[in-house]
């Protein structure tokens, strides 16, 4: 009983103190989210300052010297855009960054829709469809909000309560701080990994990619002798091939192109 009062008067608080934080604003989004979406922008934008104050562990691909490479990642993140399909699409920021390492077979997107690609992942894949397949499920992850999602269930109602207030400056450091060196300690849930698949799918379904090819990305990581970091960080349970497909099915099953020769160029223009 006495619980109970507590946790009431903490909700009250934070209806209070965050104003309309905790109501989506996205009526296709009914998950519990203390943070507003200016906050996943401003955290989006204090995990990019983190990321790029540490070039040793994510040596950034200059722009103004790789202007074909960011030419193509825009393209393809435009096509996205376009689809009418992201719900922040205007909002977020959307920026692209490479990071230059071969060895790493991954890809991330920080909160409020900022995305990372290592030359390792665009390096590996096969054609343009894939890799906007790639790029659609980690728009997905900010569009849905899962970072904040996750901090939300993992940090507690008291912690966050007390963020939303103003007098715990060290605990919202530390989470970015989580989600910058960590982006594996705020591991996103099966759930949400299943939601960046089937949302990758309506995002590409509208436009001219071959939606369901993020599943053709799983069967060729699988095929690789050393475990790519991506599957560490996204975990692939059997059926999440059959989800991609169903829910492929489910909007019409039309196949869309997948664009080789293209996305050989976009290689060619990296270092
Ligand atoms: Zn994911």
């Amino acid at each position: 009983m006495f619980r109970r009062v507590i946790v009431f008067n903490a909700m009250l608080l934070i209806l209070m103190a965050g104003g309309l934080a905790g109501c989506s604003e996205n009526s296709d989004d009914p998950t519990i989210n203390v943070f507003s979406v200016n906050d996943d922008m401003e955290l989006g934008k204090q995990v990019d300052a983190e990321i790029l104050s540490n070039p040793q562990e994510y040596p950034i691909l200059d722009s103004a010297t790789n202007p074909g490479a960011y030419a193509h990642l825009y393209r393809i993140r435009d096509m996205i855009l376009a689809s009418g399909k992201v719900f922040y699409a205007q909002r977020f920021g959307w920026r692209c960054r490479i990071i230059k390492n071969d060895s790493v077979v991954n890809a991330f997107c920080v909160p409020g829709g900022n995305m990372y690609f290592y030359t390792g992942l665009i390096k590996l894949l096969d054609n343009e469809a894939q890799f906007a397949g790639v790029m659609a499920h980690e728009m997905a992850h900010a569009d849905r909000r899962h970072s904040t999602d996750q901090m939300t269930k993992a940090y507690g109602i008291q912690i966050l309560l007390s963020i939303l207030l103003g007098n715990n400056a060290s605990t919202l450091e530390q989470m970015v701080a989580d989600l910058a060196n960590g982006l594996g300690t705020l591991a996103f849930s099966r759930s949400n990994e299943y939601e960046a698949d089937e949302y990758a799918v309506k995002y590409l379904y509208p436009t001219a990619y071959d939606s369901p090819s993020l599943g053709d990305f799983f069967t060729k990581l699988e095929g690789q002798s050393q475990p790519p970091t991506f599957l560490s960080t996204h975990p692939s349970p059997e059926d999440r091939l059959t989800k991609i497909n169903e829910q492929f099915q489910a909007l019409g099953g039309v196949h869309g192109q997948t664009f080789p020769e293209r996305y050989a160029e976009f290689k060619s223009t990296l270092p």
